[in-house]
């Protein structure tokens, strides 16, 4: 780790206050979605996806973050999920320490997003910014982070060496939390949780899995609640919360549902899914008028104990201002109780 880096709840006392109540935390929405209201050009297609913005119009980075943070996010994650060194080397031509530097930019991005908007809401409780750690597979651009297929081919010491210097940008640019998001497979989840304690053990995270397409299992097919607690038992005190990201929102509940029973240590739990659209690769996300809205499912997720609540592709600012309504209505419904 850089010198100089902090602890994560020593740089922000309000993510200690958030962890050790029933407090519910807020995350923003799916990144490249949001985006496309402020660049014309194509993003999803693109090998480089939302990433390729950080080198090419930063001010559309920063204004996406904004616009999560006004809509009343608690958090924003930075734009580095299909981030990676040799992504950038590959296709901006940037040298391996200028590819670093471009993804460290992304968390000084989300940073100047935040003072923005505390310049604009002052008295307003200070956002987090969370570092997106994606899987490996998201930069094989294949889709195999939702089949988790190359678990099966690559060297878990690959996928290791592929992830560290991603984390230590990260870290250098002061992200205070890292978001180790659509996990498709047990052991890069596993990799990830030890290599937190093993190389970062300032750094706390959550741990997000995506789910198979039949939403029975995560995407490489091992059992969710078994894989969660496995790897939630590894490192309780580092992880802030584990649970489920871009998957459709109608296979939520019963992949939680009971997740905690008979555990003396509960795992607190993180839901962000996408809108519940498909993606077709030839016509872009079609069926949006076929899905109930994200915010409809709030209510019962929180029953089921999630503290931790967002949305992922295809939920938009407006999304996460009617998740953060949700959140508000049952909060008070629960006080009048
Ligand atoms: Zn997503």
């Amino acid at each position: 780790m850089a010198p100089g880096i902090v602890s994560s709840t020593e740089s922000n006392p309000e993510l200690s206050g958030a962890m050790s109540s029933r407090e519910i935390i807020v995350l923003d929405g799916g990144f490249a979605t949001q985006l496309s209201c402020h660049v014309s050009q194509p993003i999803d297609g693109d090998v480089l996806w939302s990433a390729r913005f950080l080198a090419t119009d930063p001010e559309a980075v920063i204004d996406t973050h904004v616009d999560f943070l006004r809509a009343g996010a608690d958090l924003i994650i930075t734009n580095t999920y299909q981030a990676s060194i040799d992504l950038f080397m590959k296709h901006l031509n940037l040298s391996e320490k200028e590819s670093y530097n471009l993804i460290k930019k992304a968390a000084e991005l989300a940073h100047t997003a935040v003072t923005r908007y505390m310049e604009e809401f002052p008295g307003s409780r200070k956002p987090l910014v969370v570092g997106s750690v994606g899987p490996y597979g998201a930069s094989l651009h294949d889709g195999s982070e939702y089949n988790g297929s190359y678990a099966a081919t690559t060297p878990i010491e690959t996928i290791r060496a592929w992830h560290i210097p991603r984390i230590d940008a990260l870290i250098e640019g002061g992200v205070e939390l890292l978001a180790i998001e659509t996990i498709p497979c047990r052991a890069e989840a596993e990799m990830l949780v030890k290599l937190l304690k093993d190389k970062y053990p300032q750094m706390r995270a959550w741990l997000s899995f995506s789910i198979s397409q039949d939403g029975k299992s995560i995407a490489y097919g091992e059992p969710f609640q078994e894989t969660a607690r496995y790897c939630y038992d590894l490192n309780p005190e580092q992880l802030v919360a584990i649970g489920i990201n871009c998957t459709a929102p109608k296979h939520i509940e019963s992949l939680i549902f009971g997740i905690n029973q008979g555990r003396s240590n509960s795992l607190p739990l993180i839901v962000y899914p996408n809108s519940g659209e498909s993606y077709i690769v030839e016509m872009g996300w079609i069926n949006r008028d076929k899905c109930e809205p994200v915010e409809t499912y709030i209510p019962s997720w929180l029953d089921l104990g999630v503290t931790w609540v967002g949305g992922c592709c295809r939920t938009y600012a407006i999304d996460v201002t009617r998740i953060r309504r949700e959140v508000q209505k049952w909060k008070q419904s629960h006080l009048c109780k």
